[in-house]
């Protein structure tokens, strides 16, 4: 038992020695891309949790929202309360409308405000929720979001969610996590739960 106790203290030392070294060897300070994507549940909560940490730290910090018809969400009604910058799509924008027209103009009036955030060294975190679908679709140029991500201020740090993410943007992002859905309620019938899904 003794000598169980010693072998693991002894290998805990040895971790302890080699994550020390790393740390000390992570010593850059800047802003960061992070992108979470994946089918899995959990890309817009993680982003949201990261407004909040941030937020709790006194930071600056602006979110757009690039979603179908789903108004009112949750985040939003919090977020808005306490006087964060948080630009969605105005009603009427929904996958299915075949009016592109309109789609493009909801989609571009709040890129644009991204787009500005982006350009603003005040803003200490921007999210763009969902923005993946925005490229894939061509409702805003890639070229576009990366030279804007690329010439962003070197403290803002900025997350993108949102399934398919182009490879460019990975290659872009400092920090990817792929949500993997091992299992969801709603395949076993358990619809979206206020609160929980938005
Ligand atoms: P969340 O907003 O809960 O963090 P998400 O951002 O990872 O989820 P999205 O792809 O944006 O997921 O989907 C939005 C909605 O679909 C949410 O209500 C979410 O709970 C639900 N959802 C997420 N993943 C799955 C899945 N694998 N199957 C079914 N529904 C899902
Ligand atoms: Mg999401």
């Amino acid at each position: 038992m003794r000598a169980d106790y010693e072998e693991h203290k002894q290998s805990q030392r040895v971790l302890k020695s080699l994550v020390d070294e790393r740390v000390k060897q992570a010593t850059i300070s800047k802003g960061v891309m992070i992108i979470y994507t994946g089918n899995g549940k959990g890309k817009t909560t993680a982003a949201m949790g990261t407004v909040i940490r941030a937020i709790g730290h006194g930071k600056k910090v602006g979110v757009v929202q690039f979603i179908k018809g789903k108004w009112e969400n949750g985040e939003y009604n919090f977020l808005k309360a306490h006087n964060i910058d948080f630009f969605m799509m105005g009603t009427g924008f929904t996958w299915e409308t075949q009016d592109r027209e309109k789609d493009t103009a909801a989609a571009e009036m709040v890129w644009k405000e991204a787009k500005r955030m982006l350009a603003d060294p005040t803003y200490d975190l921007v999210v763009m929720d969902e923005i993946t679908y925005m490229t894939a679709y061509h409702y805003i140029p890639l070229q576009e979001l990366i030279a804007s991500l690329q010439s962003r201020p070197e403290s803002q740090s900025v997350i993108l969610t949102g399934r398919d993410c182009h490879k460019k943007l990975m290659v872009l992002a400092d920090t990817v996590t792929e949500m993997v859905a091992l299992k969801h309620g709603f395949d076993q019938g358990i619809k979206a739960q206020k609160g929980i899904d938005w």
